[in-house]
């Protein structure tokens, strides 16, 4: 047999639609409405064409040593991946055995499951209810990475530090706090990280959102020093490309320009919850750049169906009962927000 086992029963993760025309209204992968900082593409213009016929940094010496900076840490605490997704998987080969599982909130980001069918080990999910309780101890001791989404995705549902930071306590595991959507929330958990004494768990924030880069591919984490030495280990040997470096470095400083592109998202979250209110819809209180709302009539798939005929993507989790009663809709600017409204008003 030419393909693994359980690669032939591997069921592939589905991304979010990337559709071709310009001109749709595309709010269906939490993707940033604003460009990047002009910086980055200073540093596109002026590239020394020469840098590519070498091999970039291996260890991102840089990058490293500005993002620890600016997180109030070391170099040493810091790994970076080819987008925080490549981190996901660099963490599945370095904290979990063949016979161990891997866990996260349900409902999450899906492709931690995929994740897990990828490692060939189960997937255990829980409520956020259940692992918000206080001194909340997983049953199940195989369990040895759990992904811990905040904001949650597809909820935008926030949850306190201190909820967190019992849960590591009491979990003999290690615990990535994924904070992809943290710099649109009013508080984050990066201290966790960055304070001695949590053995555990790993910090990791993405250039996706927030900094308008998705295209770039490029997320961090931060980390314990032994945790984050691990992940260097099986990492490969490459993953982080020399422009992607540049421009990632270019991008944080200048963190002004991020900052405000963040406070326009949360300023439409806002004006667009209330619109969705007024309407009937229930939305769920969000700390990040989407929405998950259902309809007043529950009609999820068929709101979905009619907004994308008018051009209009949202994204729809049809695989769940948990999930299939909303849509998540991406925050964009305020004329995507008016166009998304007369697309659900006609
Ligand atoms: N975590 C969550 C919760 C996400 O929604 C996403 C984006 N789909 C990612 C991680 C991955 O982001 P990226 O690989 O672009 O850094």
């Amino acid at each position: 047999m030419m393909i693994a086992k359980y690669v032939q029963k591997l069921e592939a993760y589905t991304p979010g639609e990337q559709p071709k025309l310009k001109s749709v209204v595309k709010l269906n992968t939490n993707e940033n409405p604003y460009p990047p900082s002009p910086r980055c593409a200073q540093v596109l213009k002026n590239f020394d064409l020469d840098k590519l016929r070498r091999y970039p940094d291996p260890v991102f010496a840089e990058l490293r040593e500005a993002l620890a900076k600016l997180n109030g840490t070391k170099a040493e605490n810091i790994f970076v991946g080819n987008g925080s997704d490549e981190i996901l998987s660099v963490a599945a080969r370095a904290f979990v055995e063949d016979d161990e599982k891997i866990g996260s909130l349900d409902p999450s980001y899906s492709l931690y499951k995929t994740l897990a069918d990828i490692r060939n080990v189960p997937w255990v999910g829980i409520d956020t209810a259940e692992a918000e309780k206080p001194k909340m101890e997983l049953r199940d001791k195989k369990v040895s990475l759990f992904l811990w989404t905040n904001p949650n995705a597809p909820t935008g549902v926030f949850a306190p530090e201190k909820k967190i930071k019992a849960f590591a306590k009491a979990f003999s595991g290690v615990v990535i706090v994924d904070e992809a959507y943290a710099d649109f929330a009013k508080e984050n958990s990066m201290a966790l990280a960055v304070k001695r004494g949590n053995r555990n768990v790993i910090v990791m924030r993405t250039f996706s959102k927030s900094y308008s880069l998705a295209g770039l591919r490029v997320g961090y984490c931060v980390g314990p020093k032994d945790l984050i030495d691990a992940m260097y280990k099986v990492k490969d040997s490459y993953n982080v490309d020399a422009v992607a470096q540049a421009i990632a470095l270019a991008a944080v400083k200048d963190q002004k320009w991020m900052l405000r592109n963040v406070a326009r998202v949360v300023k439409e979250r806002a004006k667009l919850t209330k619109e969705l209110q007024n309407r009937g819809w229930d939305v769920m209180p969000s700390e990040s750049n989407f929405l998950f709302a259902r309809p007043p009539k529950g009609n999820a798939k068929e709101i979905f169906e009619n907004l994308k005929s008018k051009n209009v993507f949202v994204r729809y989790f049809p695989s769940s009962p948990k999930t299939s009663d909303r849509i998540r809709i991406t925050v964009g600017t305020c004329d995507e927000m008016k166009a998304l409204l007369a697309a659900i008003d006609f």
